[in-house]
This record gives C-alpha cells, structure tokens and sequence, in this order.
C-alpha cells in the first residue's frame, strides 16, 4: 500500500488512516477489559452481587461461599477472553507495580486439566515477595507477606492476564505497599467529611475523595537512549552539552504532535480505553518530546491504581512504537522537568462536590467550611506534604537550581482572597440579624458569580484552587500518587475531625446556632493559616525569603524532607487516624532513605563509568588526532609550524586540563562513596550521599560537557542532547 504524504501536519492528523483496531467508537471500547459493576451484574447472583457492592461502599467483608460464586464468574469472564493466567496485582513501596502469574490450567490427571480459580485465591495469596522492601517488618522468620483483594478497585485483563487489585500487608497486618494506608487515609477522610457533610445535608452518607492526575512523560527514540548508559540506568541524563536550540521558542508546547507520537498515543489510548483507564486529554508540554495525558478524575484507589497501570502500559506500547518513556522528573539539564499534578477534591453520595460553590449561601457555606478546612489542613502540615513527594529524582525539580521551589503555599486568587478577608471580620459569638443577613447577601450569597469569571491561574503555585477542586502540582512524573493522597486525605480527615468538634463546641456549650458556629470556627482557621497562602510568583527568589521570614519549611533534599515523615506531629496523626502505626511509618522511612541512596549510589558510578570509560578514552583519541595533525605540519612548516596549530595546541592543552579534571574527581567522588557506605544509619548514609557525593556531579558533568564541544562530533560515543531531544 503506497503512503499517501500530506503537506499539512493537521491534514495529517486528520487523514491518517486509523489502525484497524482503533476504528468504531472509543466509548465502545471503554472498560471492556474490565470485571466491573455491569459485568457483576450480569454474572452474579444477586446476593453475591450485593455482597461485592456492599464490600465497596461500606467495607464490609464477603462470605467465603460468595467468593467461591465470584471467582467463577470472573475466570468464566476472562477464560471468555482469552485470559490463561491470573494474578495478584499490588504496589509493594518499590512505587512500582508488582504481579506473579499463576495459570487458570491444572492437570487433574495426566490425560486430563482443568482451568481452576476459587474463592481461595482469589481473596488471598501468599506471594514470594521477600525481596521487596519491607523496613524491618518481615525480618523474623514467621513474618510472612500476603496479598489481599480490594474489591473496591475492579479487576482486569491486561495481555492474557486476569490481574485482581490487592493490598500487600504481613503475617501481622502491617502495611507493605502504597495502597493500604491509602485505603485507610480514604476511610478516615470518608466518615470525618461525612460528619461535617451532614451540617448541610442530612441524607450524606458517604463522602469519597477525587482525584484526577496529569501525567507528563519525555518520549525519545529508543534506539538513541540505548547508546546512553545514563538514560537506561538511571532514568536521566548525568551528563550531555545543551543543544544550541532548548525550548526557548516554546514552539513545542501545545504544538501539533508528531505523526510517530500520536500513533503511539493512539495505541495507548484504545489500550486505556479497554482497561477502563478515562484517559481524555493529549499534548505536547513545554519541552521539546515532552507530552502530558490526562483522564477524567476517578474515585482516588481507582486513580491511583489507574496511574500505575497507566504508567506500566505507557512503557510497553512505548516499547512497540520503538521508544522509550522517560518518566524521571528531569532527564535533561536544563530544559523543563515533568511532574504529575494531583487534581483533588471530595464528593459526596448525593453527588455534590464539596469544593464546588453551589447556587444558595448554605451551598456555599459549605463549599467554605471544606475550603477554608483544606487550607487549614495544608498550613498545619505543610512539611508532611513536602515529606510526601520527596525523592532522589523530585529533588532535580524541586528546590534544586530551577523552578519550582520547596516550599508548599496555597493558592486562592484574588476573588476567593476577597471573600476571606472578609470572614476574618466576622463578629466572636452570636451574629446580629443585620451581619447575618449582610453575609448571606454579600459574601456567601456571591461565590458561584465571582468564581464564574474568576480566570485567575498561577502556574508556579505547588497547592493551588482550581474552581472545583485542589491541585498538588509538586508531585514528581514518576511518583505512585498513593503517598501524597494518603498525606493529603489524613490531614483533611483530621482537620474535619477537629472542626467537627469545634463547631459542636459551639453549639452545645455556647448556645450558637449552627451557621454560626461554622462562621465562627472558620473566622479562626482563617487567621490562623494566613502564612500558609500566597499569591505572587512562587518561582521567584523573593518568595524564598518571604517564605522563610513567615516560617515556611524549605526543604531542599529528600533526606531533610523525609525527617517530617517520621516526626511526632506526623505520627500522633497517623496512629489517631488509624492510618499508619509507628512501625509502618519508621519502615517507610528506613526505604525511602535507602532507596535515596541506592539512587545516587547508580548514578555516581554510572557517571564514573561514562566519565572514564565513555569521555576519557574519546578525548584522548581526538587528542592524538590533534596532535598528529600538529606534528604533520612541524614537518610541513618546520619552525613556522606554531602559526598553523595554534589552535590545535590550544585544544591539546585544553584536553588534558578537562582529562586531569575528571580524573581528580570521579577519583574523589568515589573516596565519597565508600565513607559513606561505612555509616551506620541509613539518615547518615543519604545525608552524606545528599551533601558529600552528589555535589560531584555537576562539576564531573562541566568537563564532560567542555570536551563534548571540543572532540569531533563523529567520533563522540554519547548521543547528543539535539538528537535525544529533537528526533521524532
Ligand atoms: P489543567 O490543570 O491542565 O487546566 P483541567 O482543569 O482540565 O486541567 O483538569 C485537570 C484534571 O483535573 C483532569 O484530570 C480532571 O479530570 C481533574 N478534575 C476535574 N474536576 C475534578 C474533581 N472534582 N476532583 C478531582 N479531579 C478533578
Ligand atoms: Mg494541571
């Protein structure tokens, strides 16, 4: 068939003929991988149907024999597509997902098999995990790992395999993946937004917590990053010249997408569309081969799940298309970093969103109380945030040299700004008739106008209001979602529990009615979190300093980061809520430490390794050229000869200065390395790793990129900063 060219990139996009899998409606193909609630309902009794449904509203656990009916009817359901294995699907703290496969097949004789799934293994598995992290919980020899359904996250097909939700906790319950103390976050934020919920409308029962991510992702071409022992070992780029074209043009972001990406997002997207995944928006980022795809926000299990799902399709379609998904939040010096905005807001069972002003005052007293409570939440626990995104590669992005910063603020606009100003003069106590009916006209009775016309947007803001909902935009691209939504969940959960208290305070033992109470709590909150919003530019340096003077955490480094996590505060939080005990948050910080270091301990001798084995060996080869040529025209020239090398001799010289460079310091970069490893604590180790080896880095990197724009471009063994970044 011959390919018909189109001089327009958008007939292109247009005329392109669609892969035969693609053509039909994308709504058709929604979710058909997916054992979700239409399939149950066709495929289960009505008792087993309930009891699932049941598990997923209120939590509530399913009869064996029920398990054994559901079992069944999802290995009918994937036999029928063509599914052979099964597995329990989990996230254990390495942030990635993790599967086993078990075949449905078992021989029942040497003539005869069976496919076999039951209500055993489909509720638990005892996986030989013993490899994953576990911080010190399964260290004695009975402390074994097991995997658990979660009903509330549906099962799928993904290639032939049936693959079942699960937590991943010990023999004695404790937590060793991302998405049990996830779980347990939603509950808590569940039954303590529910309760202040039923101030304004009796009949919630329920609150669930929303979340909708962005993900953004570098796509180079495979082939080149195979030439680079940084890229494939460490995710990033330790070293590589910036090309003479960056992205200042900006001609990239929202550009048209390249025909080779969009056939890979395509494949991608009807893969998302079969897992269920909504994926719904697509385009170019700021960086040139830098993308973002978003899907329509999800109940927050689900989304998580759905991220990490997302992430693992992302890197096998990417795999067909031969390219490779760069997901470290910087890859290239230099050029922008990618992050994974955590849009978030709370939903009630009567379908309200509670961080959406309505159309009455009460509506949006409500949209206040939770407004005012998240910010509240945010300002108490600002260093427990920062805690959560923390990580060797966030720490390229955030507080390193470039934007954004560390510090966590809240942003409102100057609308919403307005509107608290002035509830922080609402009168202590009883209101007079007169402010009462003053603030149901003129302040509660306005919010759903102003925000209609509100187009206030600040882009350098890490917690900003975004017209319905929270955006968390520090997340790191490569997170799994399930650490900040825990944080995030707990401590609106605790400050709803705490307000709920107030409030009731108030009434009870004051004698204020309700909507007094609230404006009078609010008035508090509000005063109280002021430090925590700002407005201005957040990237700008003299946010740093006005942060520091209103004593703001800014926290540079995981390791300085990660201590919040294991802080008094921090801990009374999570044992209160039931979300963590001690020993789950020490273990967690033992592994991120750990994993700290092993980070940079790849990269410093990934880099030793380029550095001596990639650069060293190519400049010195150059330099031989160099000086042949110099030696040819001595002979040619004779005692004239300097008058033709000069620069030649300049370029010798200048070689064995940059060689002599890296040489002293991969030399003492690695005497680093083996003092730290000789520390006793794995604080020690990251903090010396953080302070002592990584600092080697760049001015490893400053030779190696001084003689990348020496040595001959042919005989350079390291793809080119133009090639990674510009081939599509
Ligand atoms: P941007 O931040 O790029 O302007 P949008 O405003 O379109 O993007 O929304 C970004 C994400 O926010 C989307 O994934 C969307 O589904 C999600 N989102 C919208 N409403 C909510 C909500 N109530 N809760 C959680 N996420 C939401
Ligand atoms: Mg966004």
């Amino acid at each position: 068939m011959s390919k018909i060219r189109f001089d327009s990139v958008r007939e292109t996009f247009r005329r392109e003929p669609m892969p035969v899998a693609s053509r039909g409606k994308r709504s058709e193909l929604f979710g058909v991988n997916v054992f979700n609630e239409m399939v149950m309902r066709e495929s289960l009794s009505k008792e087993a149907y309930n009891s699932v449904m049941a598990a997923i509203e209120v939590g509530s656990r399913i009869d064996r024999k029920l398990a054994d009916e559901i079992a069944s009817a999802m290995k009918n359901w994937a036999l029928s597509k063509g599914a052979t294995h099964y597995t329990h699907w989990f996230q254990p703290l390495t942030g990635a997902t993790a599967e086993k496969h078990d075949a449905f097949f078992e021989p029942i004789s040497n003539a005869h098999a069976v496919e076999k799934f039951g209500g055993a293994q489909l509720v638990q598995q005892e996986p030989d995990a013993s490899s994953f992290p576990h911080g010190g919980i399964r260290n004695t020899f009975e402390a074994r790992g097991y995997t658990a359904w979660d009903p509330t996250s549906p099962a799928f097909i993904y290639g032939t395999t049936l693959c079942i939700p699960t937590v991943f906790v010990s023999y004695t319950g404790e937590a060793l993946d991302n998405k049990t103390p996830l779980l347990r976050a939603l509950q808590a934020v569940d039954q303590a937004a529910t309760e202040v919920a039923k101030y304004f409308d009796k009949t919630v029962t329920k609150v669930i917590a929303t979340l909708g991510w962005e993900q953004e992702y570098f796509l180079v071409d495979k082939a080149l990053t195979s030439s680079r022992p940084d890229l494939v070992l460490a995710g990033r780029t330790l070293l590589g010249h910036s090309p003479a074209k960056g992205q200042q043009l900006d001609d990239h972001y929202f550009g048209s997408i390249p025909d080779r990406v969009l056939s890979y997002m395509r494949d991608l997207e009807q893969e998302c569309m079969l897992l269920g995944i909504p994926v719904k928006t697509r385009h170019n980022e700021v960086a040139p081969n830098q993308f973002e795809l978003a899907p329509i926000f999800e109940e927050a299990n689900l989304a998580v799940d759905h991220n990490s799902l997302l992430m693992d399709v992302m890197d096998k379609i990417a795999a067909k298309h031969n390219f490779k998904v760069l997901f470290h939040e910087k890859p290239f010096a230099g050029i922008n970093g990618s992050g994974k905005h955590n849009n978030w807001s709370l939903s009630t069972n009567t379908g309200v969103n509670l961080l959406s002003p309505g159309s009455t005052p009460m509506k949006n007293l409500q949209f206040l109380t939770f407004f005012i409570n998240t910010i509240k939440a945010v300002h108490d626990h600002e260093e427990l945030i920062r805690s959560a995104i923390a990580s060797a590669t966030n720490d390229h992005r955030l507080g390193a040299n470039e934007a954004p910063p560390a510090i966590i603020s809240v942003f409102i606009g100057s609308q919403l700004t307005k509107v608290l100003d002035e509830l922080e003069d609402v009168s202590k106590g009883k209101l007079s008739p007169k402010e009462k009916t003053d603030l149901k006209l003129n302040v509660v009775g306005k919010i759903p106008e102003i925000l209609l016309d509100n187009t206030d947007r600040n882009r350098t803001s890490p917690f900003a209001f975004t017209g319905n909902k929270f955006e968390l935009r520090a997340v790191g691209s490569k997170a799994n979602c399930a650490k900040p939504m825990t944080v995030l969940n707990s401590i609106v959960a605790n400050q709803l529990i705490e307000f709920k208290k107030e409030v009731d305070h108030l009434i009870d033992k004051k004698g204020l009615k309700k909507d007094e109470a609230i404006f009078n709590v609010l008035r508090e909150y509000i005063k109280a979190s002021k430090k925590i919003r700002f407005e201005g530019d957040g990237y700008s340096d003299e946010w740093e300093k006005e942060a520091a003077k209103r004593g703001l955490s800014n926290n540079k480094t995981t390791p300085e980061a990660l201590k919040a996590s294991v802080s008094e505060k921090t801990m009374k939080l999570y044992e209160s809520l039931g979300v963590m005990n001690a020993r789950e948050v020490h273990a967690r910080y033992e592994i991120e430490l750990e994993e700290y270091v092993m980070k940079v301990q790849i990269e410093g001798r990934v880099l030793g390794d380029i550095a001596r084995n990639h650069v060293i060996p190519t400049a010195i080869g150059y330099q031989n050229t160099l000086i042949e040529n110099v030696r040819g025209l001595k002979e040619v020239f004779g005692s004239e000869f300097k008058d033709h090398a000069a620069e030649q001799m300049e370029l010798i010289k200048s070689i064995s200065g940059h060689i002599a460079g890296i040489n002293s310091l991969v030399n003492k970069m690695t005497d680093e390395r083996r003092a730290a490893n000789k520390l006793g604590t794995a604080q020690e180790k990251a903090a010396a790793y953080c302070n002592k080896v990584l600092p080697y880095f760049e001015e490893i990197r400053y030779h190696c990129d001084k003689l990348e724009l020496m040595v001959d471009d042919a005989q350079w063994p390291l793809t080119k900063y133009r090639e990674l970044l510009f081939t599509r």
